[in-house]
């Protein structure tokens, strides 16, 4: 006979191990079927008509109806405030990345040295600001240094400022007007540079300072000129005179000259053709243009010579090519927003004498601005 005690104690294990068997077996069929406790996942024509079916629980019980939304008129939200106009500091961000390296490199280290000197030839150069004029102006530099006892680097950037902003001073950069009669303001310049812009965006601004303004599309090689000036002209509510496709550019410009002086209007801005495949043909058809704007009522008081900055030095012979044709009075500088040479500036102004007088940096109406020596070149040299 077998112990009851060893029955027992058998019994009790085979208990257990069945207890133990059975609780693996529940919960691996749980984990199992784990997945079919949720409910499936709606089908997507479901999921996007559900804002406007009626849900399932209202359909069965008609009882249970969504409360009404009360018809509340939404919050009405403060009109955001205008961005603020960017400046000229962030539209020339171009040139000032050009040079802000080497500007940098400058302020790093302790004292002034060859490097340093290196660096700051760099960053004239690349600015386009011109070999002759970059040594010239670290040669000024170099004596203001020794005769100032400069020794500090951020010392001798503002002394670097200072002289720029001083070369770049001239006593009148206004628009002429002539007075007692209207004034006539000539565009030339090589095609693509920006006269028609710059004669709209001008256009604008006058009539918005409340004169009175005649465009004339003098550009009669191309249609797309004088409909995009009368496009200008419709927006500024300026008057606008054009000739046929081809005609002589000096016969629109004279009629349009003398539209504005019968409509007594304070200023006829004239855009003109700037063809270069022929040099010579294009010069003697601006002299033409001049003489015959001399001879017609009304005062020529500006011949605005447009320059697109991003031609660099280029733009530079330009310049040189048309003051030797018309006497130009100064110069508008366009596309300073877009260019890494805003150095140009110094160039134009210390080689040629003409003031430059205005500067596009845009292609909106707001995108033209009276050119301000220091603002410019602390805009472009800034370091922080
Ligand atoms: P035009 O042939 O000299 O009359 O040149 P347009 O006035 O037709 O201008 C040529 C292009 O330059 C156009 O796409 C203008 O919108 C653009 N443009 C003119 N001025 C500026 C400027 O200051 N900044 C920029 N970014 N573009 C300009």
């Amino acid at each position: 006979m077998p112990d009851p005690i060893v029955v027992i104690v058998v019994l009790v294990a085979i208990a257990l191990l069945g207890a133990i068997i059975f609780g693996f077996i529940a919960s691996t069929r749980n984990r199992s079927t784990g997945v079919d406790l949720e409910p499936p996942p709606r089908p997507r024509a479901e999921r996007a008509g559900a804002a406007t079916t009626t849900p399932t629980l209202e359909r069965e019980r008609p009882d249970l109806v969504t409360p009404e939304v009360p018809d509340v008129e939404p919050d009405v939200l403060p009109e955001p405030e205008p961005a603020p106009k960017p400046t000229l500091r962030d539209r020339i961000a171009r040139a000032r990345g050009t040079v802000s390296g080497y500007l940098g490199s400058v302020l790093s280290r302790s004292g002034i040295d060859a490097a340093t000197w290196d660096d700051l030839e760099e960053a004239l150069i690349r600015a386009d600001v011109g070999a002759t004029r970059t040594a010239d102006i670290l040669d000024g530099l170099r004596g203001r240094v020794k005769a100032e006892s400069i020794t500090e680097p951020a010392v001798l950037l503002e002394a670097l400022q200072t002289d720029l902003i001083e070369r770049l001073d001239v006593e009148d950069r206004s628009l002429h007007r002539a007075e007692g009669t209207t004034s006539v303001w000539l565009f030339v310049g090589v095609n693509g540079v920006g006269k028609t812009t710059t004669v709209g965006k001008l256009g604008a601004h006058e009539q918005a300072e409340g004169r009175s303004v005649v465009m004339v599309a003098g550009d009669t090689f191309r249609a797309a000129a004088a409909e995009q000036l009368q496009t200008w002209a419709e927006r500024a509510d300026a008057h606008f005179v054009r000739g046929a496709e081809g005609a002589d550019p000096s016969s629109v410009i004279f009629d349009g000259i003398e539209a504005g002086v019968a409509r007594g209007a304070d200023v006829v801005m004239a855009d003109t053709a700037g063809r270069l495949h022929n040099k010579s043909n294009l010069m003697d058809e601006l002299r033409k243009v001049r003489r015959v704007a001399d001879k017609a009522p009304g005062e020529v008081t500006e011949v605005l010579l447009v320059i697109d900055a991003t031609t660099g030095q280029n733009g530079l012979e330009q310049a040189r090519v048309f003051t030797e044709a018309v006497e130009v009075t100064g110069v508008v500088l366009t596309k300073l927003d877009g260019s890494a040479k805003g150095g140009i500036v110094l160039a134009i102004q210390g080689e040629l004498g003409i003031p430059v007088k205005l500067v596009g940096l845009g292609e909106s109406a707001d995108d033209l601005v009276v050119f301000h020596p220091e603002e410019f070149v602390r805009a472009l040299l800034a370091t922080d």
